[in-house]
């Protein structure tokens, strides 16, 4: 499909997974068979070149699949491209082309499954807060350890391997990069998981990872400058746009279908003005997002980073997909927020994406940024003042400013 063609109808690629998809959200369990589809086609590989491993498919190819995979059942996309995609770029990006091969092969053959861990309990949109940290073991057995926890990790629960974002607490005379990415064995002393119950995407697995002392070889802690780690966690924004258009797209097929079939005041309600303006605008908005995340595809396949364009898909993408579920719910009346209903389960996803993979207001702030109108700069907060931000701004009668109000 041309990034200028609209979402079709048609019958998903993965058909086997869009049947379980009712069962997979009430269970909250992906099921075996979901995992050898995915495999059995080749998805797992489609986003790294032949080099590492995979099938090296261009752009569109890639966006196709992802929407094909996602349409079927929205939880399992994300499990399988948190994956393959975001995990599998950052060990190639930032790993070892050749060491790491270890970690990545499995990742595209299906064998493991890995999670990004970069949110913590008390810190998620603002990074410099988190305190997770990698230190040297120091003899015997040399290597590091790392201690801290991560929080609303896709995947923490069952995932094989943690690509985590730490703090290094490092030696005297080190002037590396503060930051590191450590590729943690799951499996090891040291690790607890905690399941966290979850409002929509609810076969995806999702919650916490408590590292305590927990052992991390020498080769899989790689230092990264926090500010290149952009680069790497902008496949996450697209990830999860493409999830959204899915999901969508979904909601408005199920819409299409249930105001031709439903007749009230003696005429279908598809014949209804209101309703027809409603169908109408969520088509152009999925199909404006459509565009924009085929064009994205595109820049980053030819090796552009795209980071403001799909900043911007982000924020357009997740928060129109919450509109369209949500007039796919009114279209289907109180049959649409039934438990167990397809587009009750799309409206409780929808919102998931919103927040995943970084909240949109924040994004906002990024594409602020990249329009050169400066970072955002918080000062830091001061209880004593009227504002809270260590300056009483003119105009506040009688309230004292922060030299007044701290003498
Ligand atoms: C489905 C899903 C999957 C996820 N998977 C992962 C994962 O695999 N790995 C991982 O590390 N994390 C994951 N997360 C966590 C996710 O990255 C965080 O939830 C997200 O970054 C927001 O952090 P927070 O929830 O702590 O919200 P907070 O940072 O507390 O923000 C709360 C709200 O405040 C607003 N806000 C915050 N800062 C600003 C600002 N500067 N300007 C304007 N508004 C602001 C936003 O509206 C935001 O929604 C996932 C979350 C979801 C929902």
């Amino acid at each position: 499909m041309n990034g200028d063609q609209r979402g079709t109808d048609t019958a998903p690629s993965f058909p086997g997974i869009a049947a379980r998809a009712t069962e997979t959200d009430a269970t909250g369990d992906i099921p075996p068979q979901n995992w050898k589809d995915i495999v059995d086609s080749g998805y797992l590989r489609l986003f790294h070149p032949p080099e590492f491993g995979g099938t090296g498919a261009d752009g569109p190819a890639q966006t196709e699949a992802m929407e094909a995979l996602a349409r079927a059942c929205s939880g399992t996309y994300w499990s399988a491209t948190v994956s393959a995609l975001l995990c599998g770029k950052l060990i190639s990006t930032y790993g070892d082309p050749d060491g790491h091969r270890r970690l990545l092969d499995p990742l595209l053959t299906g064998e493991r499954l890995a999670a990004f861990a970069i949110v913590e309990p008390a810190a998620g949109s603002d990074a410099g807060t988190y305190r997770t940290t990698v230190r040297p073991a120091g003899p015997p057995g040399g290597g590091f350890v790392i201690n801290g926890e991560k929080a609303r990790i896709t995947n923490a629960p069952n995932a094989d391997l943690a690509v985590t974002l730490a703090r290094r607490e490092k030696p005297a005379g080190d002037d590396g990069p503060d930051w590191c990415l450590a590729f943690v064995d799951l499996h090891g002393p040291g690790v607890r998981r905690y399941e966290t119950p979850h409002m929509g995407l609810r076969g995806m697995p999702w919650g916490g990872i408590v590292f305590t002392d927990a052992h991390v070889a020498e080769d899989d802690v790689v230092p990264v400058p926090f500010t290149e780690l952009a680069e790497g966690m902008t496949w996450g924004w697209l990830l999860v746009s493409i999830a959204a258009i899915a999901t969508a797209e979904s909601a408005l097929s199920a819409s299409v279908r249930h105001a031709r079939e439903r007749v009230s005041f003696g005429r279908p309600l598809a014949h209804m003005e209101g309703v027809q303006a409603q169908l109408a605008e969520s088509r152009a908005q999925i199909d404006a997002a459509r565009l924009l995340a085929h064009r994205a595809a595109r820049e980053r396949a030819a090796g552009r980073s795209a980071k403001d364009l799909i900043g911007m898909l982000k924020i357009y993408a997740t928060e129109m997909a919450v509109e369209v579920t949500a007039r796919a719910v009114q279209i289907h009346g109180a049959a649409g927020v039934t438990q167990g209903h397809e587009v009750e389960r799309h409206y409780r996803d929808a919102q998931m994406n919103v927040i995943g993979a970084f909240a949109t207001n924040r994004l906002r702030e990024q594409v602020a940024e990249g329009m050169g109108l400066g970072p955002a700069v918080y000062r830091a907060f001061d209880w004593l003042t009227p504002t809270g931000l260590a300056h009483a701004p003119s105009g506040l009668d009688g309230l004292p400013g922060p030299a007044e109000a701290a003498s």
